[in-house]
């Protein structure tokens, strides 16, 4: 029996996910220590003090089922976010929330539309459901708008069975995003009978004037679900959580489809107390923007190009095959993210560390191709 022939037509066609490389599968792997790891765009200060302390309080409460309705949460979040309660869903990762999408709108009969270069998930949770993937082609490297999502392409592969657009912004792994203008014109064009999810991952980080909070629409289009997560600036990656804002008609449909207890109540407490912790996320995006300041410049001394990013990363153009360059960086101890599977195989994908962190990758850039 072989089992990859009872599998669906759209298993049988992913590719897995490849996360970044764990600093200690690379310890096990060279035996050496002191490894960085700037690969899967974590917060270098770690999480929030005050998240650590509600989870040591959380401990004792282990043996109880979380709260399965999130309600401190999503309470919180209403507040911070001046929506109402029954427009938020809570996800084991904002990822959940996306699958949750694909579950409660999509089927083999309909499709998804997103963008070539775009988030590795999107064809993850349309495939697995069994709908078909449209994949738009993106702006080519020849304008400023370099690999970033193209608007108009997207917008010509709607057609009558599309159920969904996927859109991030910014984008990972590019760092590309779309602006008020831009973003602002699509939602107009778009039918409303299909939805629009914009993946705000990256919000917290964005300093750009001219960035839409795509919250501020909700009104407007009830066709829209807006995601964003606490695995990035809030620096939560391990615990998983994040959510949608939708109307509530959507809201009630992702609730249906969710796993009763898919947010942990470690999560769901830690969570909530980041929200809270303005201290911490002003040092993360303040570090963020110098960081990333810092290492755009030093590319730019090198004559490396790169693609100007709106999120807590920078892809570099390593101007060769990047997997040799990737090889020997993690010799050097520094774990960095290829992106080939993205269709960008002379790109390197480096999340924004501490100072000390990008002065550690640069040394080791440096060193690695100069040799
Ligand atoms: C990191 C990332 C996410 C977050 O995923 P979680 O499941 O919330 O950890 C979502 N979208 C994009 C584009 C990302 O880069």
């Amino acid at each position: 029996m072989n089992p990859e022939q009872l599998a669906t037509q759209g298993v049988r066609k992913l590719t897995p996910y490849v996360p970044g490389k764990p600093i200690g599968e690379l310890e096990r792997e060279l035996g050496i220590s002191g490894i960085i790891k700037l690969a899967s765009n974590e917060n270098p200060l770690g999480p929030s003090p005050k998240a650590l302390a509600a989870i040591q309080s959380a401990l004792s409460e282990l043996h109880l089922y979380p709260d399965g309705s999130g309600f401190d949460l999503k309470t919180k979040l209403a507040g911070k976010l001046n929506v109402g309660l029954a427009q938020i869903t809570l996800g084991n990762g904002s990822n959940d929330v996306l699958e949750l999408i694909a579950r409660a709108f999509l089927s083999p009969e309909t499709s998804a539309i997103f963008s070539q270069h775009a988030f590795a998930v999107y064809p993850i949770v349309t495939q697995a459901i069994g709908a078909i993937a449209c994949v738009a082609k993106a702006h080519d490297g020849s304008r400023g708008t370099c690999y970033g999502h193209d608007l108009d392409a997207m917008a010509r592969l709607i057609s009558d069975n599309t159920r969904v657009i996927f859109i991030a912004n910014p984008n990972n792994p590019t760092g590309t995003y779309l602006n008020q203008e831009e973003l602002g014109g699509f939602l107009i064009k778009v039918p409303e009978n299909v939805l629009v999810v914009i993946d705000e991952a990256y919000f917290e980080y964005v300093s750009e004037p001219d960035y839409p909070n795509a919250l501020e629409w909700l009104d407007e289009y009830p066709n829209l679900i807006v995601t964003r997560t606490f695995s990035k600036a809030y620096g939560l990656a391990g615990l998983r959580v994040g959510y949608a804002v939708s109307s509530a008609g959507i809201a009630d449909l992702l609730n249906r489809v969710r796993q009763p207890f898919n947010v942990n109540s470690l999560a769901l407490v830690a969570a909530s107390e980041a929200l809270s912790d303005d201290g911490h996320l002003k040092r993360t995006v303040e570090l963020n923007r110098n960081g990333l300041e810092w290492l755009g410049n030093a590319m730019t001394k090198r004559g490396l190009n790169f693609i100007p990013s709106a999120g807590n990363f920078i892809t570099i153009d390593v101007d060769r095959s990047a997997a040799p360059v990737y090889e020997a960086l993690l010799r050097e101890g520094v774990i960095v993210r290829p992106i080939a599977n993205y269709g960008l195989p002379k790109h390197l994908r480096v999340t924004v560390g501490t100072e000390h962190q990008n002065q550690q990758f640069l040394a080791a850039l440096d060193r690695v191709l100069s040799s």
